[in-house]
């Protein structure tokens, strides 16, 4: 007699088990999805293991059903699935339901595909430049000998990534196995997808990204599973196409923050991609013109093979990077939010008919506080990053390790009374750019834009088509834009970015100031960047001024390693969510003791102080996390007793919701 252990379609965490089932003659496989009853109901389940012998005993076990073959998952699947749950402390099935589709299938004679009308105007390039070459040859030759190598490629913008991408895609094809092209999901435009339509035309092409409707991304997951799709270009969520055989999985823009899940499950792409490439012997490529430091330390440590592209497909020098101190400006007088250098700088531009962007990365965080003066940022001695003004409270808080500080009415540095809450936000750049160049068109993109995708796409095109001459903007316009006319950019304050209350901050900023110059000289000439800051010395501004990847490198994982972040340790975030405050505090409490208990030693020190989550929003409940910092090699170890704790917390019945995120990209 055999036996499936079934895993329960459901959402609640009290049924986070295996489930034993009578296979009699049905042909039940690992994946296979299986209609079996479950108390008084009927319900679906996925089946993760069969069996000869049962302890349960005999007259409690019912048979299965029926099988669902056309929604059955693969051994590879289920496998994956099983390490998601113990490397991110989830249920099973949170770990399924990112494999399969929500929704229902379209009627078979309705049946329509995103970018069905897409015509392509993509050509392909006669010849490589010997970098692409020589990364095309490396990266082949790992596809067909089957090696499960990583690449990644650090490759200057517009060094021609996307023809390397392209190549290696056709040589896999080749080999009768199947491919995953990911990119961050606000990069996922038309442009991108034109491309790929263009080289490999559009019936073996499949996408999958959140923007989708329901239906149409249950008729891909169909096309996929079904094996007609070859290639799956999508968003993280790509990275859990039901494809078999993958050979290839390329990140391209690997560097991004929104390959970070920020939603149960909170995984982290990469990690997922290679997992699954471990199974099938296929090779992983990440692709970045600012590799990840996390990324880069792993090709260091000869996880990750380097390949180099460090000319322009087209030769045209990248930008020149200026700095311009803000402080000077201040001390001159000048306390618009445009240096003079800034203005002239688009004075002249707009005067040549050339565009214009402006980058002022301000998003939904809190201000920081900082000297006007001499530039100094208030960081909390602890944790090394920087303090968050809160209105509330009138007081400066640590989002690590949640000290509280009054702000000071003095600089600590320079004795100066000038301390602000600093944030300017793109509206207002906007609106000063209108006052001081009312003739010139100006146009706004930032995240609100985002919502609306087609507004988004509206504001490219007639930026594209010469009608606007600035573009204002978040991060969103420093992503993979490609236009011939942009003659200068300016970032409006660098510090906001650097200031962001996170250890990746430098990271990001260097990360983005290269991106964004990147936008401009794509055309024949050289294009000119400039960058405001109060801080003119910071480290990330100095090596981004000279596309120093290298002297960043160094300077951030200097740091990195002697405040124990990643890559050289784990913050691990637990976060307490529920309605009553009291219950939370209890458990918070009695999580920190339990902890404290079973690390010994170890754990001393590293776990840090609970913390109202400020920005949590869920209706009627609140949030609590209490952040550890776990040493590199004992992540395993730690996780298990997190696992065992909230085991435990479920075993009660106890009304609080314990999660787990590691490394979090906000808090
Ligand atoms: P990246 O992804 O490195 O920024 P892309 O692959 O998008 O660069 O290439 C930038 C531009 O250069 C694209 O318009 C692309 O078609 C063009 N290009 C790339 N390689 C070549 C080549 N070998 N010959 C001609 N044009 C090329
Ligand atoms: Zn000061
Ligand atoms: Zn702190």
């Amino acid at each position: 007699m055999a036996y499936a252990e079934v895993v329960i379609e459901n959402k609640s965490k009290y049924v986070d088990n295996y489930f034993t089932y009578e296979i009699g003659s049905l042909d039940v496989k690992i994946g296979s999805k299986v209609k079996v009853s479950f108390g008084t109901k009927e319900k679906f389940g996925y089946v993760f293991s069969i069996k000869e012998e049962t302890d349960v005993p005999k007259d409690k076990i019912k048979a299965i059903l029926e099988v669902i073959e056309e929604e059955s998952l693969n051994e590879e699947i289920i496998k994956t699935c099983l390490w998601m749950k113990q490397r991110y402390a989830i249920k099973y099935f949170d770990a399924i339901k990112c494999f399969v589709p929500t929704g229902k299938p379209t009627k078979e004679h309705k049946k329509k595909e995103p970018y069905k009308d897409l015509e392509s105007d993509y050509i392909k390039p006669e010849i490589l430049t010997n970098e692409q070459n020589l990364a095309i040859t490396e990266i082949s030759s790992a596809i067909e000998n089957k090696e499960n190598e990583a690449f990644l490629i650090h490759g200057v913008t517009a060094s021609g990534k996307t023809e390397v991408y392209m190549e290696v895609m056709e040589k896999t094809l080749e080999m009768d196995r199947t491919v995953i092209f990911l990119v961050p999901e606000i990069s996922l435009t038309p442009q991108i997808i034109n491309r790929f339509i263009g080289r490999f035309g559009k019936d073996i092409i499949a996408v999958l990204h959140s923007k989708l409707t329901q239906r149409e991304r249950y008729d891909e997951w169909e096309r996929i599973k079904n094996n007609k799709a070859k290639i799956v270009i999508g968003a993280r969520m790509g990275v859990f196409a039901p494809l078999d055989n993958i050979g290839l999985i390329i990140m391209d823009e690997e560097h991004e923050a929104t390959y970070k899940s920020d939603m149960t499950p909170k995984y982290d792409t990469v990690e997922v991609a290679y997992k699954r490439l471990q199974y099938y012997k296929g090779v992983l490529v990440l692709g970045s013109a600012t590799p990840s430091i996390v990324s880069y330390n792993r090709f260091r440590e000869g996880i990750y093979n380097l390949i180099e592209l460090k000319e322009r497909y087209n030769k045209t020098p990248l930008p020149d990077i200026e700095i311009v101190d803000m402080r000077q400006e201040l001390r001159k007088g000048n306390v618009s939010i445009f240096s003079r250098k800034l203005f002239n700088a688009m004075e002249e531009a707009i005067k040549n008919k050339e565009q214009v962007i402006l980058l002022q990365n301000r998003r939904g965080y809190s201000n920081f506080v900082s000297c006007r003066e001499c530039g100094y940022v208030m960081k909390c001695p602890e944790c090394n990053i920087s303090l968050t003004y809160h209105k509330s409270v009138d007081k400066m808080v640590c989002h690590y390790c949640g000290r509280e500080q009054k702000v000071p009415n003095k600089c600590p540095e320079c004795e100066s009374k000038y301390i602000k809450y600093f944030g300017i936000g793109t509206e207002q750049v906007e609106e000063q750019v209108k006052e001081y160049f009312p003739d010139a068109k100006v146009e706004r993109l930032d995240l609100d834009a985002i919502k609306n995708r087609r507004e988004l796409e509206a504001i490219l095109k007639r930026f594209s088509q010469g009608k606007t001459d600035v573009l204002v903007g978040t991060q969103l316009v420093a992503k993979g834009l490609d236009f011939k006319n942009v003659a200068l950019v300016g970032v409006v304050s660098a510090d906001t970015t650097l200031n962001i209350p996170d250890y990746r901050s430098s990271e990001r900023t260097f990360q983005l100031i290269t991106q964004v110059a990147g936008r401009a000289g794509r055309g024949e000439k050289q294009g000119q960047v400039i960058i405001q800051t109060y801080e003119p010395n910071n480290y990330a501004l100095i090596a981004a001024k000279s596309y120093d990847y290298g002297s960043f490198y160094q300077a951030e994982t200097y740091l990195r390693n002697f405040m124990e972040y990643p890559p050289f340790g784990h913050i691990i975030g637990v976060y307490f969510t529920g309605e009553s405050e009291d219950i939370i505090l209890e458990r918070v409490d009695t999580f920190q003791t339990y902890m404290s208990k079973a690390l010994g030693k170890d754990g001393e020190g590293r776990i840090l102080k609970p913390k109202l989550a400020n920005n949590f929003k869920g209706q009627g409940s609140i949030r609590y996390y209490v952040l550890l910092k776990c040493p590199i090699e004992n992540r395993n170890k730690w996780i298990f007793y997190i696992n065992d704790f909230i085991k435990k917390t479920i075993d009660k019945k106890i009304d609080c919701n314990v999660n787990v995120d590691i490394n979090p990209y906000s808090i």
